[in-house]
């Protein structure tokens, strides 16, 4: 991807941003207060060993250091999968080769910079929460509605990890105890029903086309009044409901910002979505949560991976 640059206001803090995905690794300067200044991005392709994609990694990020003339003061990843407080990647299906390799550790040694890595949902709720839709807001919870459900939690202001570091699973919570299998060998995970891929299976499966349909189409479909979506996107609005209606019970937090490709199409279901969760909530009334739109978009990825770096430089200080 042809690098964008912006000019660099100033003497502002500047952070180096790498966001890892399935598909593609973009790198990226953020600035101390959320402004991407430049990015580019190249494609994921473990088969080519993770040293030579991290190569290219430290030639981007010093290319765009030099095109804006600025000195990163620290480097923030954030990498899809599970990730530990040393900086080492886990096992990622579409990472294979990658697990155990100290990922911290070989960016610092060669752009001279301290770099901290975090799980790509947790890196998206810092960045909403410090620039986006959780601003001023200790107790946050962020849902990532995409291909997968994810997503992360921030308690009095900090983000909650479990025993050993986990990372909360959020889409993976169950809401039906005999539903169907998911793909991480559970069954009935919020994720089987209304996560993007989850969604077109269910579909694929109850109502079967030559041409399986993605989530966008079902939704379009139920837009235009077609049975059976309408019936599929109310289904799809209750399982929505009892996740939210979970995440509000057990939680209670001031805010839940969604976001994600499927909010898209939220015109067909984000109503429906919010009187669903109402509808399942009791001891902790609804009205204990706003529930909202992230505000980041596209640029969550790489402000929430400067945020991982803002957040600890901030710790330490
Ligand atoms: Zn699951």
């Amino acid at each position: 991807m042809k690098p964008s640059i912006q000019n660099p206001p100033g003497d502002v803090l500047c952070a180096g941003a790498v966001d890892i995905g399935g598909t593609k690794i973009a790198c990226g300067v953020v600035t101390a207060t959320g402004e991407v200044l430049a990015e580019a991005a190249f494609p994921t392709a473990p088969e080519r060993g993770v040293e030579r994609q991290l190569k290219t990694v430290v030639e981007y990020l010093e290319e765009l250091q030099t095109r804006l003339g600025v000195q990163l003061s620290g480097i923030g990843v954030g990498c899809t999968g599970p990730v530990d407080s040393r900086g080492v990647v886990g096992q990622v299906p579409f990472l294979p080769g990658w697990e155990g390799f100290a990922l911290t550790e070989y960016l610092t040694a060669r752009l001279g910079a301290p770099v901290f890595l975090e799980n790509d949902a947790d890196a998206a709720l810092l960045a909403e929460a410090r620039f986006g839709a959780g601003r001023s807001c200790p107790s946050f919870i962020l849902v990532t509605l995409g291909t997968g459900i994810g997503g992360g939690i921030l308690r009095d202001g900090l983000l909650y990890r479990g025993v050993g570091g986990v990372h909360p699973e959020i889409g993976h919570m169950i809401i039906h105890a005999d539903g169907r299998v998911c793909s991480c060998g559970g069954r009935g995970c919020w994720e089987t029903y209304c996560g993007g891929q989850g969604l077109a299976d269910w579909v694929q499966e109850a109502y079967p086309q030559p041409a399986p349909l993605g989530a966008a189409q079902i939704f379009a479909r139920a837009r235009q009044g077609r049975r059976p979506y309408v019936d599929v996107v109310r289904r799809f609005c209750a399982a929505m409901g009892a996740a939210l209606a979970n995440l509000i019970t057990l939680f209670a937090p001031q805010r839940i910002a969604l976001t994600g490709g499927l909010l898209q199409s939220r015109d067909v279901f984000w109503s429906a979505v919010q009187q669903e969760t109402q509808a399942r909530c009791h001891l902790v009334p609804a009205h204990t949560t706003e529930l909202v739109l992230g505000q980041l978009g596209v640029s969550a990825g790489l402000v929430g991976a400067a945020s991982v770096f803002f957040m600890q430089q901030e710790r330490s200080l």
